[in-house]
């Protein structure tokens, strides 16, 4: 049994983007839109802010209330799009229910699409065409590479498929030639697809759900799940148990959350190569 450290991976992307930065004969700048005043994308956004400065990245934080009208976000997507210092742009989700949210993404130019969900970036993923991938999706491959799992003809279970985690996530795997089984909450005996899988990857949001009886001996468990309860976070499964079961195993907080913010840097560094 091992447990994945995330900071040590986080800190060795985040010197790798920092030095390909200063070798770049150009400033980056990272602009963030969010709206209202939701804590935990607050903590998110500050936490982008930081990773940002300590690489050399610009920041630029655009905040609209939670009242704001639908018109007022696209334009202001339409002008960062038209800027030539803001090189990524990102809209911090979720979003008041009352906006459009895929309207809002599909503004931001596919070229300044950090987080890959405009259905221009999502579609060349999904078509094998492109390994640019949203952040988090991204950082669970980056997990399994540099933990030396090898992926080809493995046998996956992503348990949530949301567009942020778990679509692209199986989308990527499969692209690395796994046999990738997407389970979500109408998925039926999901325990007897899970138990097969020599690696689990879970992001569904709920606390401790993935017990041991869910995982095969010896496989590798990644935990998306960011969750807080009694004032402790936890992920989406149940570590102290299923840790001893596992080959290898994503602890919350500490795994792939560090991560995730650090392959956001990549991804500005990736938007950049690509307007050579
Ligand atoms: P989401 O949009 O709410 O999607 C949740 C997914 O889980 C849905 O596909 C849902 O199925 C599925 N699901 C819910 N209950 C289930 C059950 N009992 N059995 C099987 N599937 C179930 O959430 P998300 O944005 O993907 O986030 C998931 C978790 O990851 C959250 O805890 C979030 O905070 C965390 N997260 C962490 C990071 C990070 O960097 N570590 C980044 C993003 C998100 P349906 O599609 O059928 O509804």
């Amino acid at each position: 049994m091992a447990v994945f450290d995330g900071k040590a991976l986080a800190m060795l992307i985040k010197s790798q983007v920092a030095e390909e930065v200063k070798k770049l004969n150009k400033k980056l700048k990272l602009a963030v839109i969010l709206v209202g005043q939701n804590p935990a994308s607050e903590l998110y956004v500050r936490n982008k802010e930081k990773a940002c400065s300590d690489v050399g990245i610009d920041f630029e934080l655009i905040r609209f209330a939670e009242i704001c009208k639908q018109a007022d976000v696209v334009k202001k997507i339409k002008e960062l799009n038209r800027k030539p210092e803001v090189s990524a742009i990102l809209v911090q989700l979720p979003l008041p229910k009352h906006l459009n949210e895929r309207e809002i993404i599909d503004t931001i130019s596919p070229d300044k699409d950090v987080d890959c969900l405009t259905q221009a970036n999502f579609g060349k993923l999904a078509l094998g065409l492109s390994d640019f991938a949203p952040c988090t999706a991204a950082g669970v491959l980056e997990i399994l590479k540099a933990s030396q799992i090898a992926i080809q003809g493995k046998r996956v279970a992503v348990v949530g498929r949301s567009a942020l985690v778990g679509l692209p996530t199986a989308h990527l795997l499969t692209k690395n030639n796994a046999t990738v089984a997407l389970c979500h909450s109408k998925t039926q005996k999901l325990k007897k697809i899970t138990k097969k899988a020599d690696i689990l990857v879970v992001a569904i949001g709920k606390p401790k759900f993935i017990t041991k009886k869910y995982v095969k001996k010896h496989a590798v468990v990644i935990d998306v799940g960011i969750n807080k309860v009694d004032g402790k976070i936890c992920g989406d499964v149940d570590f102290e148990k299923v840790k001893k079961k596992a080959h290898l195993i994503t602890p919350v907080p500490g795994g792939v959350g560090q991560i995730t913010v650090s392959m956001l840097l990549k991804n500005i560094l990736l938007l950049n190569l690509e307007k050579k």
